[in-house]
Parts: structure tokens; sequence; C-alpha cells
């Protein structure tokens, strides 16, 4: 088909100065092993070592290359959206610069695409290299994940992975600020299929991610994709509601059987929880127009349209 031969793969890399040579050693094999015309465009994410210096040289070798540079570090997420902003092919395939997401298998990813998928997204079947704390973590971000969110977010799926032109104008779309890619990648939609994989060691240099960053992820993720934490506070606060509205009764009935043996304490304490219910159903009204605010202001597309076929007359 001629809508499926050009391929960008897109890379965002920071500091990567350690791997990232020897990564595109390994990448440009890959890619001759493949029919498909290849573009390489890397993402220096506002590195401080010598990334940009290696990118600079890899590209003056090889044609197949193109190089952005961001201002600053913005972070991955960031850098995978103005990678994929700036795709021209028929499809783009995202890859770690540190080699753990393997490209060998991108001729196989080409030919899952080519049956038909709009996405084919590799799922990891072993974690090599990883701690069993970031194992446990993880496994507890997709639980707690899956339950509050309606978009399903796949576990362990990464960014690896490989998206035809109508899912990347889709995702072109999509301008939210807060931006949860994996969710997005999900939430787009389309014929997608997983590709199970070996995900390998850092090929060297340290993760860029501790878990401070991954939790302040975890968060992103769940209140990009969620308003359930806000609703929490309103169910706790009309039970809180209801609970004082109920002893206030209690007070006010018991002062009419039994009296007031301590002067002016069950009007006090009637009014007292009687404003403080009436506050606490107040503030969770605001937190629900909070939240369709909140899904307002994110102006993501109402619809994607992944086909449009007329009869031919
Ligand atoms: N990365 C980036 N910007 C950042 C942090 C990371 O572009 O602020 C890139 C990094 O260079 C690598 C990928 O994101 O290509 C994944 O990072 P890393 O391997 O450190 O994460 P891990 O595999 O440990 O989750
Ligand atoms: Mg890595």
């Amino acid at each position: 088909m001629d809508s499926q031969r050009s391929l960008t793969i897109v890379i965002a890399a920071y500091n990567e100065e350690a791997v990232i040579a020897r990564m595109h050693q390994r990448l440009s094999a890959a890619l001759d092993a493949t029919d498909a015309e290849s573009t390489v465009l890397y993402v220096d994410d506002g590195s401080r070592d010598n990334t940009w210096a290696e990118l600079e040289r890899i590209a003056a070798a090889d044609p197949r290359v193109r190089l952005l540079r961001l201002a600053r570090n913005f972070g991955k997420e960031l850098a995978l959206t103005a990678g994929l902003d700036h795709v021209e092919t028929d499809a783009a395939l995202v890859l770690d610069a540190d080699g753990q997401d393997p490209p060998e298998l991108i001729p196989a990813f080409v030919a899952r695409w080519r049956e038909g998928y709009d996405v084919v997204y590799g799922t990891r079947t072993a974690r090599d290299g990883e701690s069993w704390l970031k194992r446990f973590t993880a496994a507890g971000f997709y639980r707690v994940i899956q339950r509050l969110s309606r978009t399903p977010i796949p576990p362990d799926t990464g960014d690896f992975r490989l998206m035809s032109r109508p899912v990347l104008d889709a995702l072109r779309q999509v301008r939210e600020r807060q931006r949860f890619m994996k969710g997005l990648f999900t939430w787009v939609g389309f014929r997608q299929v997983p590709f199970p994989y070996h995900r390998e060691p850092r090929l060297a240099g340290g993760s860029k991610f501790n878990y401070w960053k991954l939790w302040n992820l975890a968060i992103e993720g769940i209140t990009s994709f969620s308003t359930v934490p806000l609703r929490v506070a309103t169910y706790i606060g009309l039970f809180t509601a209801f609970a004082a509205f109920a002893w206030g009764a209690f007070v006010v009935v018991r002062t009419l059987f039994w009296g007031d043996p301590v002067q002016g304490w069950p009007s006090l304490m009637t009014v007292v929880l009687f404003l403080g219910g009436l506050q606490l159903v107040a503030l969770g009204i605001i937190g629900e127009y909070l939240g369709r605010l909140y899904m307002e202001a994110k102006q993501r597309p109402l619809y994607l349209i992944a086909r449009d076929v007329r009869g031919r007359r």
C-alpha cells in the first residue's frame, strides 16, 4: 500500500551521551533490514552533557537522521510530543534512547502495521535490570489507574509503539498541557494491537526517572484521566454533612425532652453542625463543577474519525 511506506523513528534523549552512538548503530542496522523508507528523528530534551554533539556527529554521517533540540529540559512527555508533531511520514515509531526497546523488533512492528493495525504497542514480558520495588510500584499504579479511569490504560506498556498517520493526526488535535502520553495514546482509540517483547536492561548510564519523578508522573496520569479524586471529596462532604445534621437533630430533640443543663450549648452545637454540613455540601458541589470545567479546559477533540469511506459513483 502506498500509504504504508515511510516511517519515522522518534527518540527522546536526555543526557544520553553514553549510549546514543551505540544505540544509533543498532538502530541503523535494524532499519537496513526493513523496506520502509525511514527517517530517524532525535529530540534532544535539553541535555546538559555531550548528547547534542554526539547527535550532530551521527547526523553528519547518516542522511536519514533529523535532529530537534528543545530549548531546555521539558521532560519526556513533551519531548515526545515535539517529536511526533514533526513527523512527516506515514507512521512513527517511538523508541527509548537507551536500547531498552530493542530496535531489532522494528521490522516486526512494521509487519503488523501493514496487516492493518493503526497502533502496535510493545508490552513488556520481562523487566530486566529493574528492582522489585519499581516493578511493585508500577503494578500498583496500573491497578489504581485502571479502577479510576474510563480510558483503559494497558499495564506494562511503555512508549515503545508504532502509530499510523491517522493516529498521529489525532494526537495532534490533543493539545492539553498536562500530558500523560500513555493515556493519550490509548484514549485516541483506532485499531490497536499489543506486541509482547522482552525489555532489556539499559545499555549504559542511569535511569532519568527517580521515584519522586515517577510519583509525580503517576499523579499526573491519575488526575489527567479521572476526576474521581474530586468526587471522593464530594462523597466525604456529603457523608460528613449528613452525620452532622443527624447529630444536630439529636441534640435538638434531647434538649426538648431533657432540658438544657448547659445553657446555650445545644443551640451553639446545632448552629455549628448545620453550617459545617452546609459548607461541606457546597464544597462538594463546587468540586463537581470544577471537575467539569477541568474536562472542558483540556479542549480534547470531541471525536476522532478513523476512516471516511464514500462509495465511488
Ligand atoms: N528522557 C527525556 N527527557 C527526560 C527524561 C528522560 O527525553 O526528562 C528520555 C531518556 O533519554 C530515554 C527515555 O526518555 O530515552 C526513557 O528514560 P529512562 O531510560 O531514563 O527511563 P526508564 O527506562 O528508566 O523508565
Ligand atoms: Mg530506560
